[in-house]
């Protein structure tokens, strides 16, 4: 199982961490490892400004590779909610160097990821996603503001990466992102559903 991840895919983001709007989506992979096991989330020790980013997942219920964008909504059928973790210090020190950021966004643990749900039970083309930290909206993002929708990504990605049943999609974030710090408390509500409520240690 491999974690495609979209940079960059909602411009007021883009914009709050100083870059430009993509043309082409911005592509980068979590190996399977990064999976979070339990609702524990334990800060590295080489990073000290790890992030939360919140996205929409999709999984792959059907693979394919050069897969049409009309054809791209037959190969997802549940969605969920993740969050990229990101080791934002390391990765700015990598993008200035020109170097890729796997080490800031691919780490054990950096893909926390919810239960999925069927795509049916959503308005696909606006799905409101929020992530409350210690109580508090930090991101309220809406899946219309992505720059490319699900089934460009889709459509894109499979032309590098064979898309496997069980592969997983992280869609970008929307604006908001942040530093967590130990002690902190992450929940990701799903339209209204509570999906994910994580821990910082
Ligand atoms: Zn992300």
């Amino acid at each position: 199982m491999k974690i495609i991840c979209i940079g960059r895919n909602y411009s007021k983001h883009a914009k709050e961490l100083g870059n430009e709007i993509p043309e082409k989506p911005v592509i980068f992979i979590k190996p399977d490892t990064a999976v979070l096991q339990g609702n524990d989330f334990y800060l590295p020790e080489f990073s000290d400004d790890v992030h939360y980013e919140l996205e929409v997942v999709l999984k792959i219920s059907k693979g394919g590779k050069y897969i049409q964008k009309e054809n791209a909504n037959k190969h997802y059928e549940e969605i969920g909610l993740g969050i990229d973790f990101t080791a934002r210090d390391l990765q700015n020190e990598l993008k200035t160097k020109g170097l890729p950021w796997e080490l800031a966004k691919g780490f054990d643990g950096s893909a926390a990821i919810s239960k999925f749900f069927s795509k049916n039970d959503f308005n696909i083309k606006n799905i409101n996603f929020d992530l409350n930290k210690n109580g508090e909206q930090v991101q309220n993002g809406f899946t219309k503001n992505m720059i490319f929708g699900f089934d460009e990504i889709i459509a894109f990605a499979s032309q590098y990466f064979t898309l496997r049943v069980g592969d997983l999609i992280f869609t970008g974030t929307p604006e908001g992102v942040g530093k967590v710090e130990e002690n902190d408390i992450l929940e990701a509500f799903l339209e209204d559903k509570k999906v994910l409520d994580l821990r910082i240690l």
